[in-house]
């Protein structure tokens, strides 16, 4: 039996270790799965509802324990990690309420006499892979609408953030999930842990959220049986400020979209496009407001932790410097910790929040998922030429726009290639709607009333009513 470490990015410090599942562990997994599955798709969906509606319920009571395991072990702020705990919640209240509404079909067939009756059924049992940068949320969000579904289901966290997923598997067990229904497999090997999964014939579905590359690897190997996927991948989000735009509501929303996880998120803004009538004004009030950002520990208190690890943050400084070296200028940036402040701290993790203005349109910048507090501004003039550069990327995930005339923002929303549009906000992410991307961001949605037929397959039964 081995265990793996578990470290705060803050401090590079192990924080807990945890069981090292192996890949015959995992496969073993799946028989406990496939029983608890033949029960819980019988369960009533009224039954499975309470089960989620008390997992609701158990998580707000735990919020600050939740909390303060998601800030060790992802580092990100403590007001961020509980909106996270939250937001997560909210995916069991609000699949607790569609476990009893899966409607199917009733049509008479055009030709007469037969008629199509369409039922729902769950996949079955579903291998689920999250990332770490929403250690709850990401989980909850499969999680939840698999169970209201009837499926059972096999998690592996991400191997930075496996204790807030332990946690909540423990939630859900003293919320009634019987034994079996949700299995999580911590480990050091990916790749041998899901593929012992989707081997076995009995999984029938994989939900993943994690990067595009690694999402069209785990692509490749479902193709082999033709597993069910499900898949929320990488994005690079163009934020958009018309020349009319409230620019204080502007700046609001710049600060949620780009900073938010100190800039770790999918949905992260990741290209201004600022029109070059309030450019200036709008990089001053942006720069003002990142300046007073509190770069430290965030157990202390700190708005901005630090990214997940080292590696990361020296690949987004070298993002930053190759910009610079195509000729970008830091307009403004934070001041890293110093002094007291940055004492036991893994100061190689950390990076200071940062503008960037005179951004060149084809820098490489613009095209990485810099997934990290760095925001290059580009200023255009021409509205189709801007919206060109915008969809000018292989991911479509989210976007934002601001505009004061709504109509011109819903315009420019509609001609977007993205899955989601924040108009005149920095947040998409709600529970009760289709979250998603076209392109290579994605294949499905999670949340509202979408994210719950993923986990169900439609069967058509054709009844000849007439021959009676
Ligand atoms: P990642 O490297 O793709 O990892 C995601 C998950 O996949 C982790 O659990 C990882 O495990 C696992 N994994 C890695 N290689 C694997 C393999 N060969 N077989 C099976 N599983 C494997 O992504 P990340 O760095 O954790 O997360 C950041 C990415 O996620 C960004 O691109 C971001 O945009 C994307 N994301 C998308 C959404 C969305 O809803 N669209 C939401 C959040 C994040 P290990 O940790 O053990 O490597």
């Amino acid at each position: 039996m081995t265990d793996f470490q578990v470290r705060n990015p803050a401090t590079a410090a192990v924080i807990d270790t945890v069981h090292d599942h192996t890949a015959a562990e995992a496969a073993a997994q799946v028989d406990a799965a496939q029983a608890a599955f033949e029960d819980w798709r019988a369960v009533a969906p009224r039954r499975r509802a309470e089960v989620l509606m008390a997992a609701h319920r158990a998580m707000l009571d735990d919020a600050e324990r939740l909390r303060d395991i998601i800030v060790a072990e992802n580092g990100k702020s403590q007001a961020d990690a509980a909106a996270e705990v939250t937001y997560a919640a909210e995916f069991f209240r609000w699949y607790a309420e569609e476990a009893v509404r899966t409607p199917g079909d009733y049509a008479p067939a055009p030709a007469g006499g037969v008629r199509n009756v369409v039922t729902r059924h769950p996949v079955g049992v579903a291998v689920l892979i999250t990332p770490w940068n929403f250690p709850a949320a990401m989980a909850t969000r499969k999680i939840a609408p698999a169970l209201a579904a009837g499926c059972t289901v096999l998690l592996k966290p991400a191997s930075e953030t496996p204790l807030t997923a332990l946690a909540i598997a423990e939630i859900l067990t003293q919320a009634g999930v019987p034994e079996g229904a949700v299995q999580v497999a911590a480990t050091s090997s990916a790749s041998s842990v899901v593929s012992a999964w989707l081997a076995d014939e009995r999984v029938r579905k994989l939900s993943f959220t994690g990067s595009t590359g690694i999402g069209r690897r785990l692509l490749a190997q479902c193709a082999e049986r033709v597993v069910n996927t499900s898949m929320e991948l990488g994005g690079n989000a163009p934020f958009i400020v018309t020349a009319d735009a409230d620019l204080e509501a502007a700046v609001d929303g710049a600060m949620v979209a780009k900073f938010r996880n100190s800039g770790q998120a999918c949905t992260a803004a990741n290209r201004f496009y600022v029109h070059a009538d309030v450019a200036e004004e709008f990089i001053a009030a942006f720069g003002r407001r990142i300046e007073q950002l509190t770069v430290g520990d965030p157990a202390a208190g700190a708005a901005i932790g630090p990214v997940i690890h080292a590696k990361a943050a020296a690949a987004i400084r070298d993002l930053i410097d190759g910009a610079v070296a195509a000729g970008a200028r830091i307009a403004h940036h934070a001041a890293l910790p110093a002094g007291e402040g940055a004492a036991g701290l893994d100061q190689e993790a950390f990076v200071a929040p940062t503008l960037l203005a005179d951004v060149p349109a084809d820098a490489d910048i613009l095209r990485e998922e810099i997934f990290g507090p760095v925001a290059p501004v580009v200023v255009y003039t021409d509205q189709d030429e801007m919206i060109a550069r915008a969809n000018d990327s292989e991911v479509g995930l989210s976007s934002y726009v601001f505009a004061g005339n709504l109509q011109r923002a819903m315009q420019i929303g509609e001609r977007l290639e993205a899955g989601m549009v924040g108009i005149n906000r920095g947040i998409v992410s709600d529970p009760s709607a289709p979250f998603g991307g076209v392109k290579q961001a994605g294949i499905g949605r999670e949340g509202g009333s979408f994210g719950i037929e993923e986990f169900t397959e439609p069967q058509y039964l054709s009844v000849d009513w007439s021959t009676v």
